[in-house]
């Protein structure tokens, strides 16, 4: 694994070789049509190096702690391998991601995974992973779980996920730090620390996570209350069962979506959370999803319909919530841009984007005011690289779309788009019986 700190230069938002954000007008529009010629619609395009850029900027800020990059915010098997070259564990959220990730090649020291109502099927899966590899790391957040992990056998690395009772993020549904579902109880934390290591297990770290897209200062203030509850936790599991190696802070460091949005004041963030930890001797441990690859990627896609009506002009492009869910399901905001070659030059007006699906919901952004997009023209819709082919559907029997990823200048298809035959693979014949 590379050096953290070899590439002297940049640092936490100096604008320097990590800039810190890459807005969709800083893409280069003559290349992403290209792809779009080579690749076809709608396409997911992935660039390596700005992942890179994130990720260096982030341990720079961060230097002595381990980043454990979320999976769930993208999963492809080369981003996996790109961001452990520069030291990064992962962050597994099921029993898929802990088999992606050693797909990928990545060893047992590397893997962290995250039981959150784990089905038995996943803790097999994963308790047999560490059988072969020992090194690999369980984080429960529920009593039961830590008994069925016993029950399996399992005696390895164990962490406790604990809901701190602070939750801090973008919208309601993403505010886990406050929600019972995702941890245990703090009033049955220790003696769930007891029980753990009674029954054997291998108690290293406590584990919480505050939720999704801490960007304001508001929610800076949030994530520093809720890391000092952290901090207290810590202490108590401590003092009952002896010193911890870890102790995991979660994710939820934000990226600006508007252009009004300014990026996070990572700096001041880091050092909150330094200060709020200071008494405690464990390595800090952050999982960063989003901020590693939200802007590292952008959606194309092409105009198929437009239709004038009398509040504004519909766009109907060939992606939408299957391709990429995140407005629907959160009313997220994704900057769109038309991509044709005089695009700047032209008016700009209201036009509202919507996808190929029978829903209402099926939109990419509405009455939003852009230069005016023709049938047959490309978009491109920026920081789709976070939540977005992960989040991907085949409703309305709609193919989930190609991930091409670009590395300096090469540029690759890194998954091939899902054909119409396809979507009917795992269909069980049945001989087409009638049942009286
Ligand atoms: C989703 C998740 C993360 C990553 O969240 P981001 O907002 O993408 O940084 C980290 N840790 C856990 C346990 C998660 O569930």
């Amino acid at each position: 694994m590379s050096d953290r700190s070899a590439d002297g230069a940049g640092g936490a938002g100096d604008g320097g070789s990590w800039p810190p954000v890459r807005r969709l007008a800083d893409w280069d529009a003559s290349r992403l049509r290209s792809l779009a010629d080579a690749f076809e619609t709608p396409l997911y395009v992935l660039d390596l190096d700005r992942a890179r850029a994130n990720y260096r900027r982030l341990a720079a800020a961060f230097p002595d702690a381990e980043i454990a990059y979320a999976a769930k915010a993208n999963g492809l098997v080369d981003l996996l391998r790109v961001l452990c070259a520069d030291g990064a564990t992962i962050e597994c959220a099921s029993a898929g991601e802990v088999y992606r990730a050693r797909e990928a090649g990545i060893p047992g020291d590397l893997i962290r995974y995250t039981a959150v109502n784990p089905p038995e099927r996943d803790l097999e899966y994963v308790v047999d992973a560490w059988r072969e590899d020992p090194t690999l790391t369980i984080t429960a957040g529920a009593w039961d779980t830590v008994r069925r992990l016993a029950e399996l056998g399992y005696g390895g690395r164990l962490c406790l996920r604990v809901t701190p009772g602070v939750g801090a993020g973008h919208h309601a549904a993403v505010r886990t730090g406050g929600d019972a579902t995702f941890g245990l109880p703090a009033d049955r934390l220790v003696e769930t620390a007891r029980d753990a290591v009674d029954r054997g297990l291998d108690l290293v770290g406590l584990h919480a996570h505050v939720g999704s897209g801490v960007l304001d200062a508001d929610q800076r203030a949030a994530h520093r209350r809720f890391v000092a509850r952290v901090a207290d936790l810590v202490t108590e599991v401590c003092d009952a069962t002896g010193s911890l190696d870890l102790v995991s802070v979660g994710g939820g460091f934000g990226v600006p979506y508007r252009s009004d949005e300014t990026p996070l004041a990572l700096d001041a963030l880091a050092n909150a959370t330094r200060a709020a930890l200071a008494d405690v001797d464990a390595r800090l441990s952050i999982e960063p999803g989003r901020y590693l690859v939200a802007d590292a990627g952008v959606l194309l896609t092409e105009a198929n319909t437009v239709k004038e009506t009398p509040t504004t002009r519909v766009v109907g492009v060939d992606a939408g919530m299957t391709t990429l869910l995140r407005p629907a399901l959160y009313d997220a905001s994704h900057a769109v841009r038309p991509l044709a070659p005089d695009a700047p030059d032209r008016e700009t007006i209201s036009q509202t984007v919507s996808g190929p699906v029978c829903e209402s919901a099926d939109l990419i952004c509405a009455d939003r005011s852009f230069p005016r997009v023709e049938r047959g023209e490309l978009l491109a819709v920026g920081n789709a690289g976070a939540y977005g082919y992960e989040m991907t559907s085949t409703y309305n029997a709609r193919p989930r779309p190609a991930t091409v990823v670009v590395d300096g200048s090469d540029a690759r298809l890194a998954r091939r788009r899902e054909s119409l035959s396809d979507l009917a693979r795992l269909e069980v014949a049945t001989g087409r019986e009638v049942v009286e």
